[in-house]
């Protein structure tokens, strides 16, 4: 997601959360939203049995009592609008193929595309206005990614090991820290 500000850490790292909320950098929130993820596979697409064994990863994050309720509308907001592309692509999608003679595989990949067409204003939205928080599932990393890049900045500082594209400067990086070495250049970068 461009317009926020994504960290990476080992996927088997418990990251630590700083006391604030991470939507409007509130102290001391008290309250938590809990997000989950797990790796996209294409098997998942193929073959609906794959997500009743998929392990999901779980967190808890900060939020203030005045973010928890826009923070979790949004979490149903985009279920609901992954489910509603579906249903969509597959229902218009579907009979349309059908009529073509197209074997079932065929049929899916058909409606995968449509789907993905469908979910372009979605993904502009999403690029645009992204949530306060999300994470992306990796392989072996975790990608945490925050609206507030300010939040981001100090989610990185709190969890050694931290790695973002959006945060260091790799081509200037020199010192052994890379938390020091961005706030001897004041920090400028950690918004976008
Ligand atoms: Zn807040």
């Amino acid at each position: 997601m461009p317009m926020s500000t994504d960290v990476r850490l080992p996927r088997e790292q418990e990251p630590v959360f700083p006391p604030q909320c991470c939507r409007c950098l509130a102290e001391d929130p008290e309250h938590r939203v809990r997000f989950s993820a797990s790796r996209f596979s294409w098997a998942q697409v193929f073959f609906v049995w794959v997500w009743l064994f998929r392990k999901s990863i779980k967190h808890e994050v900060p939020a203030c009592g005045a973010c928890r309720g826009p923070m979790r509308r949004r979490k149903w907001l985009e279920l609901l609008a992954f489910v509603g592309v579906g249903v969509l692509a597959m229902s218009i999608v579907i009979p349309w193929v059908q009529s073509m003679g197209l074997n079932r595989q065929w049929r899916k990949l058909v409606g995968i595309g449509v789907a993905i067409v469908i979910a372009i204003p979605y993904i502009i939205w999403c690029v645009i206005r992204p949530p306060a928080f999300d994470m992306t599932v990796k392989e072996d990393y975790v990608e945490y990614e925050f609206a507030n890049g300010i939040y981001a900045r100090r989610f990185a500082e709190c969890n050694p090991g931290a790695m973002s594209d959006d945060i260091f400067v790799a081509d200037d990086f020199e010192g052994d820290d890379p938390v020091a070495e961005r706030d001897q250049r004041g920090g400028a970068d950690a918004r976008h």
